[in-house]
């Protein structure tokens, strides 16, 4: 640990502070670890990818609707994609929360 100039005050602080304690300035940004950016990308990803599935599966299943050649097979189409949706919909809540979770564990601390 060693001790610089804060760049308002040329108040003497230490290298390893984010902000001059007497005049608040801050010095450096706190920054994300290697892991947070990481959990972060994957945050990102994981919502993406949960948006994309929803509307690949609403449309999949539309199409089945479509083609069904009886009523009992497009009641199960139905049912399927409204069971699916349910499931997607769960899984997207459980993965927010978990890698929300870690986004929140892993943020810059100033
Ligand atoms: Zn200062």
């Amino acid at each position: 640990m060693a001790l610089i100039n804060c760049p308002e005050c040329k108040a003497a602080i230490s290298d390893s502070a984010f902000k001059c304690p007497s005049c608040g300035h801050q010095v450096k940004k706190p920054k994300r670890t290697l892991f947070g950016k990481i959990v972060k990308i994957v945050f990102i990803l994981f919502n993406l990818l949960m948006i994309y599935s929803i509307f690949a599966g609403m449309g999949a299943s539309g199409d089945v609707i479509n083609n069904a050649a009886s009523d009992a097979e497009r009641a199960g189409a139905a049912l399927g994609a409204g069971m699916g949706a349910m499931m997607l919909g769960i899984l997207w809540v459980v993965g927010d929360i978990i890698i929300g979770t870690l986004v929140f564990l892993t943020r810059p601390k100033a």
